[in-house]
């Protein structure tokens, strides 16, 4: 780990100008506020206010009151201003950038640079998407057509993983599709949300996006809220449950994207050595704190011991360090929350007396939550760390000798995310990502996303989907209208 050296200073962000609200057009400070923390030096960055339920609620009306005048707008009108959303966002985008290193610790020149302009471009792309009513039957005397209508209010609840490019994902095909919105980050990393909430008041009506920070419990709020038509969660299964839950009681829509435990399966044959730089970052990527990170590595007994070999030596050169650090790797975990749940995660491993090649000691008298990079071999399948999401930087590969089980082992879990596999013969694999029970399946690739590409989970990896055209749909009620032509 390299704790030391210089950090890039070049895009200054003022910490100290307070961070508000976004209601109904107008940025409130709240009565309470709550400390953000730098995850890799410990100490606090800013205040975030703590919304009260009258801000909630304020909050929730102005959506409401906005939504149908929003709803007039033609699909080409919204996507106006979603577009000069786009713009406005690049005007910010360096502060933005340096705001999500400080608040979350992955690092300024590589995952937070690309997070945010992954956003915005996401946003500019989502702008120029329309929902068509499709004509079902056209007979001489009958017609009937299916449109879509936006649901009306709907609550965005954000994890702290990739808080901007999460946020702005429920954003834009949610206004598009004519619903107004009230969003609550999580309470680890308000402040880019909060930041890009003050930014969206210089383009949109007012109450068209408003913006509440604080606990968890603002986010139960919103999941009971009479006025809100929709949640769309991305978070933990655990608190998707309860999202779930709390919705019913005026069937909300919901969408939720939530945990995961994603196999990759490396089939015999297969050249890995150019492929590790690939599996090495869809693993420890922001640190392995994301839904889609390859969590547990099976490779074919005939690469096993040459694969663990040149994996370790190139994991070993990877450096966790200060996010603005440019020669930083790997950032810090992003919460003491986490970083206790990696510590106890680590001792059970070590408690089991598993082969660690690489890693395996956390040092807990750092001032940042900084866990080392550390590789696993060949753990029994009943153990934590195959079994659990560890959101880290810790990986299981795992020796596989029979087809047929490791896609049972791959299946053997709760959770149904992602998964990839890799060989030489594009029909095998393809044959294998058939049996794998998961919302993505990616063959010889991995993280490619898109806007026309829905993703979501299957099994208690979620519900529903975000992006593509399914995405959009789910913002909205299928209508059907049926008109005899000659009465
Ligand atoms: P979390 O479930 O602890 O929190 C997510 C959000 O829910 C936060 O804003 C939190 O304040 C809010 N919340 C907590 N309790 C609530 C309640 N009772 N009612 C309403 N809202 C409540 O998750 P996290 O730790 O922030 O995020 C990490 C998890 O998110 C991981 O499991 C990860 O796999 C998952 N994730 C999934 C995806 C995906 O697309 N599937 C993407 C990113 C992260």
């Amino acid at each position: 780990m390299n704790l030391q050296t210089p950090i890039d200073d070049t895009v200054q962000v003022d910490f100290n100008s307070p961070y508000k609200l976004s209601v109904n057009g107008q940025l409130l400070d709240a009565e309470e506020t709550f400390d953000v923390f730098n995850p890799a030096t410990g100490s606090v960055v800013a205040k975030a206010p703590n919304a009260s339920r009258a801000q909630v609620e304020s909050a929730v009306a102005a959506a409401k009151a906005a939504q149908p005048a929003w709803a007039r707008l033609s699909w080409e009108e919204r996507g106006a201003f979603i577009a000069a959303y786009a713009d406005a966002l690049d005007a910010h985008k360096e502060e933005l950038i340096t705001l999500l290193t400080t608040e979350q610790g992955k690092p300024r020149h590589s995952m937070a640079t690309t997070e945010v302009e992954y956003a915005i471009f996401w946003v500019r792309e989502v702008a120029k998407r329309h929902l068509k009513d499709k004509v079902i039957e056209d007979t001489p005397d009958h017609i009937v057509t299916v449109s879509h209508t936006p649901l009306g209010v709907v609550g965005a609840i954000t994890p702290w993983n990739f808080p901007i490019l999460l946020g702005l994902w429920k954003i834009a095909p949610c206004l598009v599709t004519g619903n107004t919105m009230v969003m609550k980050p999580s309470p680890y990393t308000p402040l880019g949300t909060l930041r890009f909430g003050e930014i969206a008041q210089q383009v949109f009506p007012k109450g068209v996006l408003n913006i509440v920070s604080g606990g968890n419990e603002q986010g139960q709020w919103l999941t009971e809220h009479p006025d809100i038509s929709k949640i769309s969660f991305t978070g933990s299964t655990a608190t998707g449950k309860k999202v779930m839950a709390s919705s019913s009681s005026n069937l909300k829509r919901i969408t939720l994207e939530l945990g995961g435990n994603d196999p990759a399966i490396l089939l015999p044959g297969t050249d890995y050595k150019p492929l590790i730089p690939t599996l090495f970052d869809a693993a420890y990527g922001n640190s392995g704190q994301w839904c889609i990170a390859i969590k547990r590595l099976y490779v074919h007994d005939s690469l096993y011991d040459d694969f663990l070999r040149d994996f370790v030596a190139y994991a070993a050169e990877k450096t966790v360090g200060n996010g603005m650090d440019p020669s930083t790797d790997l950032g810090p975990i992003q919460n003491t929350m986490q970083y206790d749940k990696l510590k106890s995660l680590f001792a059970d491993v070590k408690a089991q007396g598993l082969s660690v090649p690489l890693g395996g000691e956390i040092d807990d008298g750092l001032a940042g939550n900084f866990v080392p990079i550390t590789v696993v071999d060949n753990p029994p399948k009943d153990s934590r760390i195959v079994r659990e999401e560890p959101f880290g930087p810790i990986l299981p590969l795992i020796r596989w000798t029979d087809l047929d089980q490791v896609i049972r082992d791959a299946n053997d879990t709760e959770f149904g995310l992602a998964a990839s596999v890799w060989g030489p013969d594009r029909g095998e694999a393809i044959e294998v990502a058939n049996q794998i029970e998961a919302g993505t399946v990616w063959v010889n690739e991995i993280h490619i996303h898109g806007i026309d590409i829905p993703f979501g989970g299957h099994k208690q990896s979620g519900m529903g989907v975000e992006n593509g055209t399914e995405g959009l749909q789910e913002f909205t009620n299928t209508k059907t209208y049926m008109f005899k032509k000659s009465s």
